[in-house]
């Protein structure tokens, strides 16, 4: 089979986008070599690592509650393992040999932090299906960061996408996702996980063992209350829909102004952002002078400016934009007859 064949057999099973690595670039260029989140390190024998991308459905991030967000994450998430599963299938069925990445699992070899044996969000940009935001998400161009991912490793030796270079995200002028952030997470083309974490897992995992160990402690009483508490409720909660464990919080995604998507649905709910704040104006501001300047950026260094798009931002969105209003004014007039 090749590339092509590979790519319709997942768009015939339902992927939004799909892309492929070659299993040898994502060896050389571990997101933080410190630590290597490598192929080679799960498969010896991985040739190419086929990314697949389900989006959310936009109507989720109109809501007024983050629920919607919640409980569509847990069905795209199904669904699209569901999708990676039969494509290794298929390609293990025809002689190749195949499996899906465990995509949301922590090595606890490696960082303290939620640190996967892959990074999907890496995974998508070097298959060419996107590059970095300022809050280090992956941006497609075609749902901006309303997307999850997941890889399948296979033996068969497949031609890989080429990464794009061109940065989808806007950037330091945009700054949305920073000022739409509840905690203050977003960094310079990097991530405060600490921060982003109290509102994106409410119910995660620093949650639960800070809950038992105090539990733990407590006299018998306390015991008693603490058993019938929200935050048992909440893991609980997490333990059935996975909601509150991760990715509770929708505020970076809806309003990253990237993608159809948003242009479609989300320009006019999502215009207004409530939590910006002067201070972090100041902090978006002083972002856009040290680039300017030329100032040392960790997240924009030699390194790390493979993901983020080494060409830098070239108006992706604002093309995008046009083509998406000049395809609305035509189907209109087709509508009208004229
Ligand atoms: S909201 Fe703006 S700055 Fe943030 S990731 Fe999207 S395009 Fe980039
Ligand atoms: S998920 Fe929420 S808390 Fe985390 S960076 Fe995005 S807006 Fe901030």
């Amino acid at each position: 089979m090749d590339s092509e064949q590979v790519k319709d057999l997942a768009r015939d099973l339902g992927a939004d986008l799909v892309g492929i690595a070659s299993a040898k670039t994502l060896n050389a260029f571990p997101p933080d070599p410190q630590w290597p989140q490598t192929p080679e390190k799960i498969l010896k024998t991985c040739k190419s690592v086929i990314v697949v991308v389900q989006h959310i459905p936009v109507a989720a991030f109109r809501a007024k509650q983050n629920i919607p967000v919640q409980y569509l994450d847990m069905l795209v998430l199904r669904r699209m393992d569901r999708i990676a599963y039969k494509l290794a299938d298929t390609l293990e069925r025809r002689g190749y040999p195949s499996f899906v990445t465990a995509a949301q699992e922590t090595d606890w070899h490696m960082k303290s932090a939620s640190y996967g044996y892959l990074s999907t969000r890496h995974l998508g940009i070097e298959a060419g299906l996107g590059t970095f935001g300022l809050e280090v998400n992956i941006l497609t161009p075609e749902f901006g960061p309303r997307v999850y991912l997941t890889g399948i490793l296979t033996e068969l030796e497949l031609e890989a996408d080429a990464p794009m270079t061109e940065q989808v995200c806007i950037g330091e002028s945009c700054s949305r996702c920073l000022y739409s952030c509840p905690t203050d997470a977003v960094e310079h083309f990097g991530i405060n996980k600490r921060n982003c974490a109290v509102e994106a897992q409410e119910f995660g995992f620093m949650t639960a063992t800070n809950y038992f160990r105090d539990f733990c402690d407590g006299n018998k009483d306390k015991k008693k209350s603490d058993l019938k508490s929200r935050d048992v409720f909440g893991f609980w909660q997490g333990l059935l829909r996975v909601v509150g464990s991760f990715g509770d919080c929708p505020r970076c995604l809806a309003v990253c102004p990237v993608g159809n998507d948003y242009h479609a649905f989300l320009a006019g709910p999502q215009k207004i952002i409530p939590e910006k704040t002067s201070e972090k104006m100041a902090k978006a501001k002083s972002f856009k002078e040290a680039r300017k300047n030329g100032e040392s950026i960790a997240g924009l260094d030699d390194w790390n400016i493979r993901w983020v798009g080494s060409d830098g931002y070239q108006g992706i969105v604002a093309r995008q934009m046009q083509e998406f209003k000049k395809a609305q004014k035509d189907k209109e007039r087709e509508r009208e007859g004229k």
